[in-house]
């Protein structure tokens, strides 16, 4: 008796009887040893439908005995293996019964999926799939289980004030995922395929009219596409614009000036000038206080040598104090800053304030309410390194149970701890 609740503390099950455990070679694993535990639920949890837990009569024996890798004992394989009739729900129809130790249709129990989902959350794929022996789809099967059924429990979209809506690019930028953050949490609460106004009334559908309504901010980018689905059904809330979006355009602008000089230099037969220009990209990518001491230097030759590209710089970096100084002095900043840029005589930063000019009214909004940029930045950063790093995650689906297990707040604990 002592042993058998040894092995369900080392099993990890709950509401079940073991009815014996063996160590035995599996034939399907190249006679691999391994131990299997053969058990059953308690009677109360007996014959309950996997759907809605309701206790319903037998129908029959499906297909027999099955069995549910579970995690491993010290360097074993570990099986669970019982009966899985099936059973006549008055509302689902006749369906396999619900066992305690494993989600409906899951061929690892709560203990694995847990703990690999946990893993996926917290390490590198390969990490995962080579310490619990299992392939990258079974990984990516494994994580969306785990997610609908924690975000079956509670409803994400409860409470939202203010939300950032965004785009994030997925299959080398051919498909598009529309994603929803809360910018009191950072969290990210809604995500499904697509980038058009018709997948953003979905979230309005899910989210409903009367908390549509609670709706105050909602920041974007500058998709037309957001901004017309949000006037339609949330009328009421202050459209923004991110401010990380906004330096990306300066970002962007100020590194087409740098390839421009390179290429003039290069038709010019300035090799070793062209080079030198070239090497300069990390160094005007980072903020003026991030930069290191050869950073520095760098940039202050560049001042020298290069007048055109280091005003490109400054006009990058002032953009971006725009959003930090905010308010009254940040509408100041940007009056100025649209005036330099206008007369710069740098083609794309003339562009550049041409649409910032267009924006203008939602950048105010920006600088009045003070969104949290931060939060929801680093959840949009999160979620394009996720993207590259996500290879088995290839369904817009799997992508988006991943995104939810990492920013979405859908993480498990790991089994057998204390919360
Ligand atoms: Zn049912």
């Amino acid at each position: 008796m002592r042993s058998v609740r040894v092995f369900r503390r080392l099993l990890g099950v709950e509401h079940t009887v073991i009815e014996s455990v063996e160590l035995i070679k599996d034939e399907e694993l190249s006679d691999e040893e391994v131990i299997t535990a053969s058990v059953r639920p308690v009677a109360s949890r007996a014959l309950r439908c996997s759907r809605c837990e309701r206790r319903c009569p037998y129908r029959d024996a499906g297909d027999g005995r099955r069995r549910w890798r579970t995690l491993d004992l010290g360097t074993v394989k570990a099986y669970l293996e019982a009966d899985a009739p099936r059973v006549q729900c008055p509302e689902h129809g006749v369906v396999v019964a619900a066992v305690p130790w494993a989600r409906p249709k899951a061929r690892h129990t709560h203990a694995f999926e847990d703990t690999c989902a946990w893993l996926a959350a917290h390490s590198a794929f390969t990490v995962v799939a080579a310490m619990l022996r299992i392939t990258w789809r079974s990984v990516a099967g494994i994580v969306t289980r785990v997610v609908a059924d924690l975000a079956g429990k509670r409803d994400r979209l409860d409470g939202l004030r203010k939300i950032g809506i965004d785009e994030i690019a997925h299959r080398k930028g051919h498909r598009y995922l529309t994603v929803v953050v809360d910018h009191e949490t950072g969290r990210l609460v809604w995500a499904a395929p697509g980038r058009d106004t018709d997948t953003l009334l979905k979230f309005f559908d899910d989210l409903g009219p009367e908390r549509s309504a609670a709706l105050t901010h909602v920041s974007a980018d500058g998709a037309e596409w957001i901004h017309a689905a949000v006037k339609e059904r949330a009328p009421q809330a202050v459209i923004a614009l991110d401010p990380f979006h906004v330096v990306a355009w300066a970002t962007k602008a100020l590194d087409e000036v740098r390839r421009g000089i390179w290429n003039k230099l290069r038709w010019e037969g300035k090799n070793s000038y062209a080079a030198s220009v070239k090497g300069t990209r990390w160094v005007l990518l980072k903020n003026l206080l991030d930069l290191t001491g050869e950073q520095k230097t760098t940039l202050a030759s560049i001042s020298k040598t290069n007048k055109t590209l280091y005003r490109a710089y400054l006009l990058k970096e002032q953009l971006r104090y725009v959003f930090e100084a905010k308010g009254e002095e940040g509408r100041r900043l940007l009056a100025g800053w649209l005036a330099w840029a206008k007369r710069s005589r740098i083609p794309e930063f003339s562009k550049l304030a041409k649409t910032i000019e267009k924006y203008r009214p939602l950048i105010w909004n920006t600088l009045d309410h003070n969104l949290s940029n931060a939060r929801v930045e680093a959840t949009n950063t999160h979620l394009r390194v996720l993207t590259r790093r996500a290879y088995g995650f290839h369904s817009p689906e799997a992508l988006i149970a991943m995104a939810m297990l990492t920013r979405g707040g859908l993480c498990p604990p790991l089994p057998g701890r204390a919360a």
